[in-house]
């Protein structure tokens, strides 16, 4: 393991890490997964409750989406997608058209890729259109779609925009409905509303301008678990038909049952322009992102004239291993009514819950469908850092974004291992303040309690 870890820091740069970091913090060096449980070279366990940055919906090495593979793997295991087709994608965009509403999808690899191709679609349409001019993008504040540099001048995170800010276009961000930004005594659904009061100014003003408006529906996942009230979504989705702006549901986080529905934009009973899925898409197995758009914005490509066309592509387009996974995962949804048995699993987890509720440093205690998060006062500089440390002695793989706390596990996760989880938050927060600053050195002597 130690030569493992001396290998990685040589040989791999590791995503979103100050690589000097891991001098003090080790990675973890993973030999194997089962359920939701990771397990590293020396055999200890870790219970993975970010469900490995937001992919995993069944568990590691489930039998069912590993089974779907391997049976693919001895057909056909890629071919490009240009000039050449295979039943996976062609059953899997199917599906997902009859899941979404939305239909046509067109394949990336990652979530970026997805938002790339949304942005592109959104102009060209207009572009082909004879609105050229209609070439601009809105966001909220604080949002988050990715890192390349077209999804990077849409995401509003400092930390990841400011570097390379000169490479960025200018995108305009829109007041966000964070519930935890509203005035005191002021109910989510008004400051809600409220915000989409900014959208309409603004369209007003630049809707000619205006291409699309993308948006991360219900929950801004890596500006910390930022939840908002629906009614926003509705009136998001009226201004931008009355604006004819379009509207792009970025469901890569929230998607798959995330939220309590199989789609966020369902609590809304909105049905967007273009929706980018990825992440659970595959059950956090390989790879893979969607784009699908309406029947209308498909039209205005169909042509003659070749430049007329979508002329995007990426080598591992609609990858046929990927494609199964994904068709293993809606089989699973399906044969295991996953999204009502969530349902009552996100009832009784939110009570095993209440202990971090009620703990003096936890403020904004949210909670939507397979997500629960909350604030932590008194935090120092590096909070996320220590408190995830103290959370691994416990077993636990939590990864606080800046003093929110979240737990965002697969959906195979029982109730012995929320309590589990629990337990490593609340070791967190002792561990966490200065009187804690001690017990992180005795990391993985303590037992559970
Ligand atoms: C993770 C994420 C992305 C980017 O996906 P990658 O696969 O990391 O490129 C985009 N949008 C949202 C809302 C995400 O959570």
């Amino acid at each position: 393991m130690d030569d493992l870890l001396s290998r990685t820091r040589a040989a791999v740069w590791h995503p979103c890490t100050q690589m000097k970091q891991l001098e003090s913090a080790p990675p973890l060096a993973i030999a194997r997964g089962e359920g939701p449980w990771l397990i590293d070279t020396d055999g200890r366990r870790y219970l993975d409750a970010i469900s490995s940055w937001w992919v995993n919906l069944f568990g590691h090495c489930n039998p069912r989406i590993s089974a779907a593979i391997t049976e693919q793997l001895g057909r056909i295991e890629h071919v490009m997608l240009a000039g050449a087709t295979h039943a996976p994608v062609v059953e899997l965009s199917e599906r997902l058209a009859s899941l979404t509403g939305l239909g046509h999808a067109f394949y990336g690899s990652d979530g970026a890729s997805a938002t790339e191709i949304a942005l592109k679609m959104s102009t060209h349409f207009w572009r082909n259109s004879g609105h050229p001019e209609k070439n601009g993008f809105i966001s909220l504040k604080n949002a988050y779609h990715g890192e390349t540099v077209g999804a990077l001048s849409v995401t509003d995170i400092p930390l990841f925009k400011h570097t390379y800010a000169p490479l960025l276009r200018h995108s305009a961000q829109m007041p966000t409905p964070d519930v935890r930004l509203a005035e005191p005594g002021e109910s989510a659904e008004a400051f809600a509303l409220r915000c989409a009061d900014a959208l309409e100014s603004h369209l007003a003003e630049h809707a000619d301008t205006t291409a699309a408006f993308i948006v991360e529906p219900l929950v801004q996942g890596a500006a910390g678990m930022a939840i908002y009230h629906p009614v926003y979504l509705s009136r998001a989705r009226e201004l931008c038909t009355r604006y004819g702006v379009h509207l792009i549901a970025d469901e890569i986080a929230v998607g798959f049952g995330r939220t309590g529905t199989m789609f966020a934009c369902e609590q809304a009973a909105i049905r967007p322009d273009f929706i980018c899925l990825s992440k659970g898409l595959t059950g956090g197995y390989l790879p893979l992102s969607a784009v699908l758009t309406t029947d209308h914005i498909y039209a205005a490509f169909y042509d003659d004239a070749t430049a007329r066309g979508f002329l995007h592509s990426h080598s591992y387009t609609g990858n046929p291993l990927a494609c199964r996974a994904a068709l293993a995962v809606l089989d699973i949804f399906e044969q295991d009514g996953v999204v009502a048995a969530n349902r009552a699993k996100s009832e009784r987890f939110t009570v095993v819950m209440e202990p971090l509720r009620d703990h003096p440093r936890v403020r904004h205690f949210r909670h939507l469908g397979m997500i629960w998060a909350f604030d932590v006062t008194r935090a120092t500089p590096d909070f996320a850092l220590r408190f995830s440390q103290s959370a691994l002695t416990q077993g636990v793989l939590l990864r606080p974004i800046g003093n929110t706390v979240y737990c965002m596990p697969p959906y195979v996760v029982d109730g012995m291992e929320m309590d589990r989880t629990v337990a490593a938050m609340l070791h967190g927060l002792a561990a966490s303040t200065d009187r804690g600053r001690g017990s992180m050195a005795d990391g993985g002597s303590e037992k559970l309690p």
